[in-house]
Order: structure tokens, then C-alpha cells, then sequence
């Protein structure tokens, strides 16, 4: 187990919420756990977060100590976050997106919990916590859904609540359907289930000059987010961040648009903050000699000119074999058609066909997910209660882990394989618009079709560009 990120000085945060059924969790006992847990590892605390979520209509605004954290962890005051439980920190899967960028940007990498360490310096660790973070949506809708009927005769309606702020793609009255802003929903949906960055996204929209609806009249990935992420577009009636149930307003997408992009959110393996796209191909290309990433470099031909090449790095921080390289610009122009051309083949078309269960092997993976996780938190509960030696607790854990890694995994290649689906039969359309496409948007679609290709090695005496050097992995 690794230490505290640099030496800082640890955040507890708990939460006190409404719902007493199953998870009632005090919070005196929730800070006591964090602290033994503190404690054990030597480490200080810096400060101690509680909110009272105890109101089920209160916003992110209701929650001011989990602000304040983010704020200190934004000023570089925290090492470490600790909580009872990841559901403890939040359930909103928008909240915990800024959560992690917010650790990252400021080496915070790991979020411990009483229940399970999630280190944010690791893929998987990340992974199970997007993924922890999604279901916890979900499992709190239901949850929610039989509390709020008792209490809330307008949520059962389907009304829409109060509010200044329209929202985006509705009119005031926040019923009726704005067919303009419905039109841009459906572009920014299309495209972010193609694997388009929100980055890339909001320079569309600022591009294009589309007006905001809330104070700012600047898109963010923020604010793009919450609409993409939003159960209301799809005629989801939402309460405190979870679904609750049909709306009385029309949809703007369909239900099965929105499980696709909630797929994606979940699979984005790195938080949100990419850097933009350099190469067309970063990241896809492998050396035919080594295995090893090829890195874009660019050098300066003897005529002065700049030549853009991708080339295999040796050294510490790249550990390739150095000595493998390939002019970009025809490999780019040659993989794209490949790409573009696969995406109309009637071979792919046939083997997506047989793909008909994904909805169920989707299910699936989301049960076993939740079950693994329904499980460690058991195993921590029983542990704390002195029913398991802590050898025995330590013997178990693993298991389940092992196990929600592997839904993780599979949920992630259900949703590249959807991707590539919403792709199929689209190759001459997007040929024809591809110049217009920004990078991003064009390493998306590629990535998505050709996760990966290996480059061998060039033949001697060739200047020119030799296809045989090139061998694409299709996703399909
Ligand atoms: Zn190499």
C-alpha cells in the first residue's frame, strides 16, 4: 500500500443523507472509521468535510463542504481524500468527473476508503471508480424512487421543478421542446458517442456560436457535460441528481442514446482532460520491430521544410527500441481510407448482425459490477464488526476486486463495439465531410474502427511510402 500523495496532509469527508434504508451509515460512526483508518497509516488530517444532504431538494449547492474541499484540494492543501465509502463522496456522476480532475490536476492520486483504496494513478483503479460512480447513480435512483413518492407529489407527476434557469433545449416553462437547441442535442449526442471529446465538443459550440443558458455565456466541458449526462433530454425525470422516473415533457433522445452515452462516459478510461489531439494517429501506432508506442516528432528536412513522422523512442520514458520510423502524412491518408472503406465493408456489417444480445451482455456485466461491489463492502462491514479476522478480510477482498475489474473490462468493450455500430454504413458520408472534421473529432472515429495498427519495418533504399508496412487491428 503507497503512502499519501507528497508528504500533504489528508481530507475526511462524510456525508449525511436522507436514505436510511440499507446504508444508513451515521455520520459519527463514517469520521471514526476515516480517522482509525488515518491513524493506522500515520498519516494527519487537514481537515474534516461533513455535509448534511439530509434534504433530498437541495442541489450542489446543498453540499458546501464538498466545495470547500475541492477548493483545498485545487490550492494543493491535501494529499489524499479518505471517505467511509466511495458512495459517501458523492453519487453524481458529474460531480465526481470534477472530483477527479480536480485530484488530478493537483496530484492527488488516491481516494482511500474504509471499503477499498482507488488509486488514480492506475487505470484500473480508475476505471472501477467511474464505473462505481455510474452505478451508484443508478442503484440511488431506485432508491430514491420509493422515497420521493411518499414525499413529492410533483416529482410523481413528472413536473418539472422550480428554478430560474431554463434548460438547454427546453423552453421556459421547461416542457417544451426548443427545436433548435433540440438540434444541436442530438449533433453533441451523435458525436460524443463517436468518441469526440467534450473539448473538442465545446470548441464546436463555441465555434458556432451557440448561447448558453445559464450565467456564463461560455460553453465548458462543465456545463456540456450535465447536458450530455442529463436524464432529461431523454424524457427522464431527475431528482437530486438520480432518475426517478418518466417525464411529463418530450424527449430530445432516445433512452437507448443515453445508456450509450452514459457507456461512454464510464469507458473513458483518462478523466476528461485530455490534451487535444496533436497527430492524427497518436497513441494507435505500434513498432513492427519492438511492440513498443510510436511517439509524432517532427524534424526539419535539409530543405528546411518540416517533416511530421512517427517514430519508435528509445530511453527511460518511452523504452522502445528506437529504430523504427515512418513518414506521417501517407501513413495518415492511407489508414483513414482503410478506415472510411472498412466502415461500408458488408463484412463488418455481418459481424456487428450477430451482436443482437449486447443489451443483455451489457446487463450482465452491470449485475456482476454491482455484485462484486455490493460484496466488498459486506466484507468491510464484517470485518469492522469483528465477524473476520483481518487475514481473512485480506484473503477475500481480492476476489471481488478481480471480479469488478473484469465487469469494468467488459462494459468497456460493449462500448466500443456500440461506437463502431453507430459508425456502420457511414464511410462515404464522412469521407466527403472529413476535411471539415477537427482532429479530435477524426482520431475519434478512426480510433474507434482501428483501435490499434502495427507499423514494420520500412525496406531499405525506399523513399516512397510501402503499404505492405502497414497492418491495421480492426475493432470489428
Ligand atoms: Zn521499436
Amino acid at each position: 500500500m503507497s503512502d499519501a500523495g507528497l508528504g500533504r496532509p489528508v481530507a475526511v469527508y462524510a456525508r449525511i443523507t436522507a436514505d436510511k434504508t440499507g446504508e444508513g451509515l451515521g455520520v459519527a460512526r463514517q469520521v471514526e472509521d476515516c480517522m482509525r483508518l488515518v491513524a493506522d497509516r500515520g498519516w494527519v488530517v487537514f481537515e474534516t468535510y461533513v455535509d448534511n444532504d439530509v434534504s433530498a431538494f437541495t442541489g450542489a449547492k446543498g453540499r458546501p463542504e464538498f466545495a470547500r474541499m475541492l477548493a483545498d484540494i485545487e490550492a494543493g492543501r491535501v494529499g489524499a481524500v479518505v471517505v467511509y465509502h466511495q458512495d459517501r463522496l458523492t453519487r453524481r456522476p458529474g460531480e465526481f468527473e470534477q472530483f477527479v480532475e480536480a485530484c488530478q490536476r493537483n496530484g492527488v492520486d488516491q481516494l482511500v476508503t474504509v471499503t477499498s483504496d482507488i488509486s488514480f494513478g492506475n487505470d484500473n483503479g480508475m476505471l472501477v471508480a467511474r464505473i462505481t460512480a455510474a452505478v451508484a447513480a443508478n442503484e440511488s435512483a431506485r432508491k430514491r424512487a420509493r422515497i420521493l413518492r411518499k414525499i413529492e407529489q410533483n416529482v410523481a407527476a413528472g413536473k418539472p421543478n422550480g428554478g430560474a434557469t431554463r434548460p438547454f433545449g427546453y423552453e421556459n416553462d421547461k416542457v417544451t421542446v426548443r427545436e433548435s437547441e433540440a438540434v444541436v442535442i442530438r449533433t453533441l449526442v451523435d458525436r460524443f458517442i463517436q468518441g469526440e471529446s467534450l473539448r473538442s465538443l465545446v470548441a464546436w459550440l463555441q465555434a458556432e456560436g451557440v448561447p448558453t443558458v445559464g450565467k456564463s455565456d461560455v460553453w465548458r466541458t462543465t456545463s456540456l457535460r450535465n447536458v450530455l449526462m442529463s436524464g432529461r433530454i431523454a424524457g427522464l425525470r431527475e431528482h437530486h441528481g438520480a432518475v426517478v422516473g418518466d417525464a411529463a415533457w418530450d424527449a430530445i433522445i432516445t433512452r437507448e442514446q443515453r445508456e450509450r452515452v452514459l457507456a461512454m462516459f464510464v469507458s473513458r478510461k483518462r478523466a476528461g482532460r485530455r490534451t487535444p489531439q496533436r497527430y492524427l494517429l497518436t497513441g494507435l501506432l505500434r513498432c513492427g520491430k519492438c511492440q513498443g508506442k510510436l511517439y509524432s516528432a517532427a524534424r526539419k528536412t535539409p530543405q528546411g521544410a518540416v517533416e511530421r513522422r512517427y517514430v519508435c523512442q528509445s530511453g527511460p520514458d518511452h523504452g522502445g527500441c528506437g529504430k523504427l520510423t515512418i513518414s506521417a502524412v501517407p501513413v495518415e491518408t492511407w489508414l483513414t481510407e482503410a478506415a472510411l472503406y472498412r466502415l461500408d465493408s458488408p463484412d463488418v456489417a455481418a459481424a456487428l448482425e450477430g451482436r443482437g444480445e449486447t443489451d443483455a451482455r451489457h446487463a450482465d456485466a452491470v449485475a456482476v459490477l454491482e455484485s462484486a461491489q455490493r460484496r466488498l463492502t459486506e466484507l468491510a462491514e464484517m470485518f469492522g464488526a469483528g465477524d473476520i479476522t483481518k487475514a481473512e478480510y485480506l484473503a477475500a477482498r481480492p476476489v471481488a476486486e478481480t471480479k469488478a475489474v473484469e465487469a469494468a473490462r467488459a462494459l468497456e468493450s460493449l462500448a466500443s463495439a456500440d461506437t463502431v455500430s453507430s459508425l456502420l454504413g457511414n464511410g462515404s458520408v464522412l469521407r466527403d465531410r472529413w476535411e471539415g472534421y477537427s482532429l479530435d473529432r477524426q482520431h475519434a472515429i478512426i480510433r474507434a474502427i482501428m483501435p490499434s495498427a502495427t507499423i514494420g519495418p520500412g525496406s531499405r533504399g525506399r523513399g516512397n511510402f510501402d503499404p505492405e508496412r502497414v497492418q491495421p487491428h480492426w475493432a470489428v
